[in-house]
């Protein structure tokens, strides 16, 4: 099936696309200084989209100035209330994330999607496990994830019958298995763009698992338009996972790529140590190179030959290669520096 392409502000999601990392700020959304500070730090670590919650009728005043101020696109996420879609429509968000089955009356759903239709504001359907209308949730015969497809279905109709196709569809489960099912599923059925995330996916560790189990399943799929890795964290990490888990997949080569190897009984440096420190000091270098940090010069050249450039522990020593290929021998303390200064030289950089 042909599959569209929207554009929220100038990310294009859909049709080919890129795939794009999308977060969510926890400010509060009318406290505009503390919420555009935050865009820009997300926006500074990779972020290309960012939705903020809207609450009430002052987070919907608050968002003319978000929207004016922010570097990148600006999602409204609202729940139930027409007045206020209609408000942030108003104040030039890029887009909604709003259920149209949920709005109220026709009469409302009529003027929220007539507004978008206007604006050219898309809408997200974001369908969660946990909040599926009261039939389905009832609904003793059907798998979650077939219940799921039914209410994004229910909502795509609204939609469609009012001729509006700005359409992002999202289906999040905290369920691994159940939220891969769904996105699988909706991906035979729809020409939309698909939101990937899984909700509620808990704190760091677990989250980092699941999120990089069931979106890099689907990714890997060719299932998935833009990304959003939900973490009970500073929003930061979850761009910085979403960022990890598309360079593993090889789809987005932006920034650098830093392997590093496990340790063994041959490790001749603190590795643990020099690798943390190795990624300090690239990862605001927005190059598609790969870092190699390795424990002893037996195996660590050649176990990372496909990077860019490299360091290996030795005996009292240390090595600095490039592509697999040894090119300095310097003391311990001095790999990192050498490492950049090298670096610096061939990049023709001033500065990391
Ligand atoms: S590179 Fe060397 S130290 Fe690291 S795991 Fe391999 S053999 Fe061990």
């Amino acid at each position: 099936m042909e599959k569209i392409k929207i554009k929220i502000g100038n990310v294009e999601i859909g049709g080919g696309a890129p795939i794009s990392i999308q977060s969510m700020t926890n400010t509060k959304t009318d406290d505009v200084l503390s919420t555009l500070k935050q865009i820009e730090e997300l926006t500074k670590e990779g972020c290309e989209i960012i939705r903020v919650a809207v609450l009430n009728k002052k987070c919907a005043q608050a968002l003319k100035e978000i929207v004016k101020n922010s570097p990148i696109p600006v999602v409204a996420d609202i729940h139930f209330d027409y007045r206020l879609a209609l408000s942030a429509i108003e104040c030039g968000i890029n887009a909604l994330r709003i259920n149209p089955g949920n709005i109220g009356n026709e009469k409302h759903t009529k003027l929220v999607v007539e507004a978008a239709k206007q604006t050219n504001t898309p809408i997200r359907i974001g369908v969660n496990a946990g909040s599926l209308e009261k039939d389905l949730y009832e609904n003793k015969t059907l798998s979650l994830d077939e219940k799921m497809i039914i209410s994004a279905e229910r909502h795509i109709k609204i939609l469609e019958d009012l001729d509006f196709n700005l359409i992002k569809i999202s289906l999040k489960s905290s369920d691994i298995i159940t939220t891969i099912k769904a996105y699988q599923r909706m991906y035979q059925k729809t020409k939309y763009p698909l939101h990937l995330g899984l909700t509620e996916a808990g704190t760091k560790r677990g989250g980092i698992v699941k999120s990089s189990i069931a979106l890099g399943t689907l990714l890997s799929q060719g299932i998935g338009d833009t990304i959003r890795v939900s973490l009970t964290e500073n929003p930061i990490e979850e761009v910085k996972l979403a960022k990890e888990i598309l360079r593993a997949l090889n789809l987005k080569k932006q920034g650098v790529n830093f392997i590093s190897c496990p340790t063994c009984g041959r490790t001749q440096i603190d590795l643990i140590s020099l690798a943390k420190a190795v990624e300090e000091k690239f990862s605001n270098l927005d190059l598609p190179i790969t870092i190699a940090t390795m424990g002893c010069p037996v195996n660590g050249p050649k176990e990372a030959a496909g990077a860019d450039y490299g360091i290996a522990g030795a005996i009292n020593e240390g090595y600095i290669f490039k592509k697999g290929v040894m090119i300095k021998k310097v003391p311990q303390e001095n790999l990192l520096s050498e490492l950049e200064l090298i670096i610096k030289q061939d990049l023709q950089l001033n500065s990391l």
